[in-house]
């Protein structure tokens, strides 16, 4: 227990979920203050002689002060839930019951421990993710299966939320802007520039946010309704290439038959989706390791098409080298903050599997201690600067992304 709640408060204590605290407070604040502003007033006089008023709830603001903090304290409520139980981590050392399937799943070096159906190893966890969606560093955690149905619920709340809130928002500027002096009470409330700076600028933050993940939920919905995740999604593509290759047609075992079906899977009563994590239903004609297998085969195909590296010159993995090593300005755009990079030593040998202009993404070999303190060998992957290496292969593939 105690160690849960260290690890949720480690997970809180993070850029993405305290930015994302930030905005809720800011806009539900900034959007209560609009509503009670907005009520009939009765005027009086403090001791002090300073004005002040007395706020008379209308029925119409208590409705629309009731429906705001409703989406606030659940869109906080399905925030904190999505923290606080976590993507589900697949148990370490996993492996099948029946050791002949074991050849049917991908081994996970770092967890040592097989993959179960649908789970992929992130590296920012640390954990292999039953039915891992993404990673998403405003929950600084993984989106997957046990925290997929609060993490939709989250997004429409936040979404419909951030509207409703930037509408009241809109509506108050709108109301200084043209109608200052007649709303006495209003204009004294942003009676100065930085106070109606604010308030703009937490109109538009809403309205961004409500556009930016109202997207997301589309997308995210779109992938349910076929009872996919966004890594599968890229899967399936790859798959329906090879397969239209090798003249064969793939099918998507976990597809159940209607929209509906597959929705439930994830949306439901019960706050959580159906089932482990562990095993799924499949359709006929496909079984629980038809997915898994047709990974291992684009891996293998990747293997083959992966070109051999010599490293030339060394590369640190830290901000600075970042900066000298590659084109300066435009480091960010080419290759994203949120990558993995490692590092390298002159005379390392690396399998180059993806290209960008002045990147090389490749695998290479380390020593490395696993969780009994024995030195074991692993495989690593990650970015480093393409001037740092040269190939060694007689292929002369140069691919840009
Ligand atoms: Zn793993
Ligand atoms: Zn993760």
């Amino acid at each position: 227990m105690a160690l849960k709640v260290s690890r949720v408060i480690r997970r809180f204590v993070h850029y993405g979920p305290l930015l994302a605290t930030f905005i809720i407070v800011l806009v539900t604040i900034m959007t209560l203050t609009c509503i009670m502003v907005s009520t009939p007033i009765t005027s009086f006089k403090l001791p002090n002689g300073r004005p002040s008023w007395q706020h008379h709830m209308t029925l119409g603001s208590f409705i629309n002060m009731t429906v705001f903090l409703c989406f606030a304290i659940l869109t906080s409520f399905h925030f904190l839930a999505c923290m606080i139980h976590g993507p589900g981590y697949v148990k370490n050392n996993w492996k099948p019951e029946v050791k002949d399937i074991e050849s049917k799943l991908q081994f996970c070096q770092e967890c040592e421990g097989f993959k179960c159906p649908r789970s992929h190893h992130c590296r920012k966890c640390k954990r292999c993710v039953k039915r891992m969606d993404h990673h998403c560093p405003w929950i600084n955690a993984c989106v997957g299966h046990k925290n997929h149905a609060h993490f939709i619920r989250f997004l429409f709340y936040a979404a419909s939320g951030c509207f409703y809130g930037g509408t009241n928002l809109a509506a108050t500027v709108v109301k200084i802007i043209f109608y200052g002096s007649k709303n006495f009470i209003i204009a004294y409330y942003f009676n100065s520039l930085p106070k109606f700076v604010i308030l703009v600028f937490s109109c538009g933050i809403a309205y961004g946010v409500s556009l930016a993940v109202g997207f997301l939920l589309v997308m995210q919905l779109r992938d349910i309704s076929k009872n996919t995740t966004s890594i599968e999604s890229w899967i399936i593509r790859k798959a329906e290439w090879r397969h239209s290759h090798l003249g064969t047609t793939f099918t998507y075992p976990y597809h159940l038959g209607s929209r509906w079906n597959n929705l439930t899977q994830v949306i439901n009563m019960s706050n959580f989706a159906k089932g482990d994590g562990y095993t799924w239903p499949v359709v006929p004609g496909t079984d629980q390791y038809t997915f898994t297998e047709e990974q291992i085969q684009q891996k293998l195909l990747k293997r083959q098409r992966m070109v051999d590296h010599v490293i030339t010159g060394p590369y640190v993995t830290n901000w600075f080298s970042r900066l000298t090593l590659a084109n300066p300005l435009l480091f960010c755009v080419c290759n994203g903050l949120d990558e993995q990079y490692i590092a390298v030593n002159k005379g390392d040998k690396v399998l180059v599997s993806r290209w960008r202009k002045r990147w090389l993404y490749g695998c290479i070999k380390r020593k490395l201690k696993n969780k009994d303190g024995k030195l074991v060998e692993k495989e690593i992957g990650g970015w480093f600067p393409r001037i740092c290496a040269m190939e060694t292969a007689e292929q002369t593939q140069k691919k840009v992304e």
